[in-house]
């Protein structure tokens, strides 16, 4: 048996991608986010591939996630964003990012003189240690550690915040005497060399997403998603299509009904506003999208039951036709595709 959906994973372009980031980022080292299963791509599979482009550092979010992925390979380390919780037990190649005080103790009882990182929330007030919650004194035992942080608004160049949170880290920097320090996500490494520092973490621009303006036209699309059409059928002038009705034929034209729907990710607002090609013509999503279907209006066009579709799913358009973030656009797209990775 086959599937009716496929998720393509061009391996290519996701290391195309990330070697744009390493570039930008200069003498900095660069790592890359894999949390969310490689954001719903695979874990393990970009792992594979960006260690063999030279990728050291990767970031999950728990070593609840880092157990479900397995062994972490020779050479590369491992981070746990979210830190060390409480049942966390020390993984080899694994280096908590810790953000609480609790969690600082927690570690140097659990992993005595063990390496670990240290989050640092510089304004966005979601994850981290507070400016002036730490001293020297509280690290002592730690050995050389980097000092993280994260941007609020790495996505708008213009944004006051971006400058304002790089300068209190290196505030704290001072006081504290990391050996490293890492603020940029992909859209921080568009934001300029000073943002580079000692280490990156880009996600986003890897998979495809534009985080910045900036690499806008620079990355290339990695997540491509094909559907099987169902069936095919005339409809007349006036006729609607779809739960609640919220199209109607405005003239005679043919329905394709897809093999995809929210359940795969391919949420609601892409209702009367997706598209798809059909043998290489554009074609509109019209009506609401179902949990396990979408319907098409192909016009005149040529195409039958078992025919494929491409979903139009390049990051930026797919985002604007649907309102959800490039990020959600990635992360939602189930577990129904057989996914194709090349
Ligand atoms: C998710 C995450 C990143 C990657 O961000 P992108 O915007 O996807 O590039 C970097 N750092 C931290 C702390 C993160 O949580």
């Amino acid at each position: 048996m086959t599937s009716p959906l496929q998720l393509h994973i061009d391996l290519d372009a996701l290391a195309a991608n990330w070697r744009w980031f390493a570039q930008a980022s200069g003498d900095a080292e660069t790592g890359a986010a894999v949390k969310a299963d490689g954001y719903g791509l695979g874990a393990r599979q970009v792992v594979d591939r960006l260690a063999s482009e030279g990728c050291r550092h990767f970031f999950f979010t728990t070593h609840d996630e880092i157990a479900a992925f397995g062994e972490i390979p020779a050479g590369i380390t491992a981070y746990a964003l979210h830190g060390f919780r409480d049942g966390d037990v020390p993984l080899p190649n694994v280096v908590p990012v810790l953000n609480t005080s609790a969690q600082l103790a927690r570690w140097k009882f659990a992993a005595p003189d063990t390496r670990c990182d240290l989050m640092l929330d510089t304004g966005m007030n979601r994850l981290g240690f507070g400016m002036g919650d730490l001293s020297l004194s509280d690290l002592s035992g730690l050995g050389e550690f980097t000092l993280h942080s994260h941007l609020a608004c790495a996505d708008d160049p213009d944004s006051e915040m971006n400058a304002a949170q790089l300068s209190r880290l290196h505030e704290a920097a001072a006081a504290l005497q990391p050996a490293r320090l890492s603020i940029a996500s992909s859209g921080g490494i568009c934001l300029g060399k000073d943002y580079a520092l000692d280490l990156t973490r880009p996600g986003l621009g890897i998979y495809g997403g534009i985080p910045n303006p900036a690499a806008a036209g620079e990355l290339r699309q990695v997540v491509s998603l094909r559907s099987e059409i169902l069936q095919v059928r005339d409809v007349g002038a006036g006729e609607a299509v779809g739960y609640g009705c919220i199209w109607t034929a405005g003239a005679p034209t043919r329905i394709a009904t897809l093999n995809i729907g929210y359940a795969d990710g391919y949420l609601r607002g892409f209702s009367n506003s997706g598209s798809v090609r059909i043998h290489g013509e554009e074609r509109p999503v019209v009506g609401r999208i179902s949990m396990d279907m979408a319907t098409v209006d192909i016009g005149d066009l040529d195409a039958r039951e078992g025919d494929w579709a491409d979903v139009v799913y390049d990051l930026p358009t797919a985002s604007a036709q649907s309102g959800l973030s490039q990020y959600e656009l990635l992360t939602g797209l189930g577990s129904r595709y057989r996914r194709i990775y090349a």
